[in-house]
C-alpha cells in the first residue's frame, strides 16, 4: 500500500491515515476489535473516506475507522504497516508520565537534581530546613506538631531555592552564546509545562519541578525558552535555532518525555 501520510495532532491524540483505493463489498456497520502484535485494536466501519489509526495516549486506547467497504484482512493488513507507529506512540505515552509528587512522609523517595534521596522527618524546635546527606538520604527538620502543609511548604521553597541558584549561571552561559538577553526570570509550579516565555518582556518562567531532574534538562529548558526571544514561535526558524545552539536538543527532550512540546503542539 503506497501513499501513505501521517498527521500528527496538536493534541494528545495522535493518528495516522491512509488513502485507500475503493474496493468491492459493502460492509455491516461494526465494531470488532483485532489484535495485532499483542495489541488490542477497535475497528469501526463507518462513513469516512480513510483508513485512520488513533492512537489515546492517556487511555493507551487504539482505534481504527475504516470505511465500510474496506475488507477486514485490509484493515489487519494496514494495522500492521502502522505497528511500529502505534507502538512508538504507546511507549511515548508511559514516557510521558510525569513523576508524581511523593508524599512528605518518612521514607518517601523525593529526587533532587535526578538523584533520589530517602526522606527523614525529624522534629526539632528550630527554623526548619532540608539537608542533603551524601547517603542518599536527606533530612526535613521541622518543629514538633507541624502540619503536613507546612512540611510541603518547607520542601517546595528549599526546592525553589535549588534550581534559583542555577538559573543565573545558565543564563549567563548563554546569553552571550545565542546574543539574547533575558530582562527577567522565574521559577514557579506548572501543571503541564516545564518552561514558558514573556517574547515581549524577555521574561522566561521556569517549572519548579526541573529541580527534581537531572541538570541537563533545566538547561535544556533554559535554551528553550531564550529561544523563544528570537523566535516566538515553534517554526522551522526555531527548529534551525536549536539544532544551532544545542544539536543534541531532540534526545534530552526525548527523555524529558516531550511534555512541554505536546501542550505547545509539537510531537516531533
Ligand atoms: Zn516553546
Amino acid at each position: 500500500m503506497a501513499g501513505f501520510h501521517f498527521i500528527l495532532q496538536a493534541t494528545n491524540v495522535h493518528y495516522a491515515s491512509s488513502n485507500y483505493n475503493r474496493t468491492n463489498g459493502a460492509m455491516r456497520n461494526t465494531s470488532t476489535q483485532i489484535t495485532v502484535e499483542g495489541i488490542p485494536i477497535e475497528v469501526t466501519k463507518k462513513r469516512v473516506k480513510h483508513l485512520r489509526v488513533v492512537v489515546y495516549c492517556s487511555s493507551g486506547r487504539v482505534r481504527i475507522s475504516s470505511p465500510k467497504w474496506v475488507g477486514d484482512q485490509e484493515i489487519f493488513r494496514f494495522a500492521e504497516s502502522k505497528i511500529h507507529w502505534i507502538r512508538k506512540h504507546l511507549r511515548s505515552k508511559k514516557e510521558v508520565v510525569k513523576i508524581p509528587d511523593q508524599p512528605i512522609v518518612t521514607g518517601a523517595t523525593h529526587n533532587v537534581w535526578g538523584t533520589p534521596y530517602v526522606l527523614n522527618i525529624i522534629e526539632k524546635d528550630a527554623p526548619p530546613c532540608v539537608v542533603v546527606n551524601g547517603s542518599a538520604t536527606m533530612d526535613l527538620y521541622i518543629r514538633p506538631g507541624s502540619h503536613q502543609q507546612k512540611k510541603e511548604m518547607v520542601m517546595r521553597e528549599w526546592y525553589r531555592a535549588q534550581i534559583k541558584k542555577e538559573i543565573p549561571p545558565l543564563i549567563e552561559k548563554w546569553e552571550p552564546i545565542m546574543g539574547v538577553s533575558v530582562d527577567d526570570w522565574g521559577v514557579k509550579k506548572m501543571k503541564t509545562r516545564w518552561g514558558t516565555c514573556n517574547v515581549r518582556a524577555k521574561r522566561i518562567w521556569l517549572s519548579l519541578d526541573l529541580a527534581k531532574r537531572s541538570p541537563e534538562f533545566l538547561e535544556y529548558i533554559v535554551v528553550h525558552e531564550m529561544t523563544h526571544i528570537l523566535e516566538r514561535l515553534h517554526s522551522p526558524r526555531f527548529y534551525g535555532l536549536m539544532d544551532q545552539f544545542m544539536p543534541a536538543w531532540r534526545g534530552i527532550d526525548q527523555k524529558l518525555g516531550g511534555r512541554h512540546w505536546k501542550k505547545e503542539g509539537w510531537l516531533g
